[in-house]
């Protein structure tokens, strides 16, 4: 078990909490930051994970609460892939509206609050005017290789 005062498994120097200030991750074109990040490092630093559920924990957050709250359109056509609306079903335009980002709070149990943000390019319906991601699918696909390439950009590594 890794906790705060255990000693590292690499190197034996004890284990401290600290914050990441800022931690990024990018799937094309899916952006993931983290802001304050709570983790166990030693002095090195080798850096873990403050549970051993914390990254699967952090998917489904994300997952289940933040991309759930993204507007986002419907994929269409099997040969040529057309993107509808998800709101009025209106084919969406080919070029983007820009990035948007979209943040939230999250804790892991009883360690410290951080920042969660994913940023994915939008599209502006012509019909209705709502902006969206073009497909929610493409986005839960792209955040778990997002949060990987964060956690490595890190050296966060797996408890035990
Ligand atoms: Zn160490
Ligand atoms: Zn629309």
């Amino acid at each position: 078990m890794i906790e705060a005062g255990k000693p590292c498994p690499l190197c034996q120097s004890p284990l401290a909490a600290k914050r990441l200030d800022e931690v990024t991750g990018d799937e094309s074109p899916l952006r993931v930051a983290l802001r304050e990040l709570p983790v166990l490092a030693c002095e090195a630093p080798h850096r873990y994970f403050v549970g051993h559920g914390f990254p699967i924990w952090l998917l489904n957050a994300l997952s289940d609460a933040e991309l759930a709250k993204i507007p986002a359109g419907r994929r269409q056509g099997l040969v040529f892939r057309k993107y509808a609306c998800g709101g009025c079903g209106a084919v969406l335009p080919a070029s983007g509206a820009g990035t948007r980002s979209f943040s939230a709070r999250l804790a892991w149990k009883d360690s410290p609050e951080f920042g969660a943000e994913i940023s994915i390019p939008v599209y502006r319906c012509g019909a209705c005017g709502v902006e969206q991601a073009r497909c929610a699918e493409e986005l839960a696909k792209l955040l778990p290789a997002a949060l990987v390439h964060a956690f490595m950009a890190a050296g966060l590594k797996a408890p035990g």
